[in-house]
């Protein structure tokens, strides 16, 4: 028997998704052609694999693979996938293991027939999740932290749904937004700190959807009615919709760096609109930032809101800088050295006729690694900008994420090894302004306590072992060539 390892490095960011058409209506059931559509909208959270199972009320059905939504499923691949339930996924992890064993939605044969999961986040106790699970006699075919979501589900279904679900929430611990299908039932549930978003709305007259983020409804024709609460889960079968308490929440701590940049601008999330929040960053940043300058550039296309806040607060004019191809993709290009040199370059052209001569005020949403922000400075000052004031909407990164956004460790982290000062000397800036936890969490219009703010300040509202910190501080590190790109990089490359 293969031994697969638990790989903790594993740092997944991802979309999941949940579709729920009635199984007695007259046409064709769609769920997976609504999955694709849904999974489209959700392609910024993972371009490494995607995945969608789909049940027609016995029998269930599912087709994962390596690349994009559209380089997975084609026509034939969604005819090949009848029925009315569906659950969708895509991944993207930039360390660990890149294999097709641990793309989703995750497959579980089970006495209450097979059930197929989609998780987005990371469990921190895996390690004793798994040696329980083992020395009960399950055995793993992945080594990814889902399975063992999807391991709980399958030996408490005899409990129902309910029972099922709260049982994964009493002994799994970390960041979990899950859509499980079973072959009459969708399930959707969010751990009890709710730290990933997932919201549940309606499709059409008599359909359901559950999703990650809003923008995916549009797209399908359904409309989102509420974000799951901390610890809830919503059951839907043939007599509709109905909602359970899984776990109590104790704290409330939805990711701010959703707000700030992995979420799409133009979905809600605790009923504000992310192009707005981040309009309202950007008009914060001005405020905490001033300066003197001609035009306020936004790094394409996450700058974009804020450097309108920006430029709205400081009466500078907005003028795009820069001008992004839309149509590379990393799976075309081997990651090489020679690559990496060219870095920005292959995906960012400066538009010199409107920097030359200029004092730029450059609006970007993060500096993780801080290799994008330094390519971009030196692109601006080689357009002829006279001064490159860097200003950047998301607090510090100084702590490792390990509850699903790929953070880099805190080694890697440029506001962890330097000081501001120091960082905007080595961006080659002219001056860095960062936007304060308080200005960001004031422009989502929530107080601080309803947010994760662990990797802007370190404190983790799920407690993280010593040993896992301390592993992910060991362990981290270039795996491969593609860890030595960094995520501007990446993010450059994929969209
Ligand atoms: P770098 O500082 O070179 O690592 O790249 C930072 C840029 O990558 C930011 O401006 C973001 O737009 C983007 N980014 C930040 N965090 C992530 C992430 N977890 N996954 C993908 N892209 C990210």
């Amino acid at each position: 028997m293969e031994v697969i390892e638990l790989d903790d490095r594993l740092k997944e960011e991802c979309g999941v998704l949940g579709v729920y058409t009635q199984p007695n209506s007259n046409e064709k059931p769609e769920a997976a052609r609504i999955g694709f559509f849904g999974l489209f909208a959700l392609q910024h959270r993972g371009q490494e694999s995607a995945g969608l199972a789909v049940s027609d009320g016995s029998k269930v059905r599912f087709r994962r693979g390596m690349g994009l939504v559209n380089q997975v499923f084609d026509e034939a691949a969604l005819d090949d996938l009848p029925g009315h339930i569906a659950v969708g996924h895509t991944r993207y992890s930039t360390t660990g293991s890149s294999e097709l064993r641990n793309a989703q939605p995750i497959f579980c044969q089970s006495q209450v027939g097979d059930i197929a999961i989609a998780h987005n986040g990371n469990l921190i106790n895996t390690k004793e999740l798994r040696a329980d699970l083992e020395a009960k006699g399950e055995r793993f075919d992945s080594s990814s932290d889902s399975e063992l979501i999807a391991r709980i589900i399958v030996r408490n279904m005899h409990l129902g749904p309910e029972g099922a679900v709260g049982e994964v929430m009493r002994v799994a611990k970390g960041a979990y937004s899950v859509t499980v299908l079973t072959p009459r039932m969708l399930i959707g549930f969010r751990d009890p700190t709710g730290i990933r978003p997932l919201v549940v709305g309606t499709l059409g007259e008599d359909g359901y959807l559950i999703a990650s983020e809003t923008c995916a409804f549009h797209p399908v024709g359904g409309k989102p009615v509420q974000e799951l609460e901390p610890g809830e889960m919503v059951i839907i079968d043939s007599q509709g919709m109905r909602f359970a308490c899984g776990a109590k929440s104790e704290r409330k701590a939805m990711c701010l760096f959703e707000f700030i940049y992995f979420a799409r601008p133009d979905s809600d999330m605790y009923g504000t609109s992310l192009y707005t929040a981040r309009e309202r960053m950007g008009a914060q940043l001005a405020r905490e930032h001033p300066v003197d300058a001609d035009i306020v550039v936004p790094v394409p296309d996450s700058g974009i809101p804020a450097a309108l806040g920006y430029s709205a607060e400081s009466k500078i004019p907005f003028r795009e800088g820069m001008v992004k191809s839309r149509y590379i993709h990393r799976t075309f290009i081997a990651p090489n050295q020679r690559m990496r040199e060219m870095g920005v370059k292959m995906k960012l052209t400066a538009l010199d006729n409107h920097l030359a001569g200029k004092r730029v005020i450059l609006v970007d949403d993060s500096i993780v690694r801080g290799t994008t922000t330094k390519q971009i400075v030196k692109l601006m000052f080689e357009s002829g900008a006279t001064e490159v004031h860097v200003r950047i909407t998301a607090p510090p990164i100084t702590h490792p994420c390990f509850y699903g956004i790929d953070m880099a460790d805190k080694t890697e982290l440029a506001a962890a090894k330097m000081t501001i000062p120091e960082l905007e000397k080595d961006l080659g800036a002219t001056s860095l302004g960062y936007l304060s936890i308080e200005g960001a969490v004031a422009a989502v219009g929530k107080s601080k306590d309803h947010f994760c703010l662990a990797c802007f300040n370190g404190d983790y509202p799920i407690p993280v072992p010593e040993d896992l910190r301390k592993d992910t501080l060991e362990k981290e590190g270039p795996v491969g060539e593609m860890a030595a790109i960094s995520h501007g990089q990446l993010k450059l490359l994929n969209m």
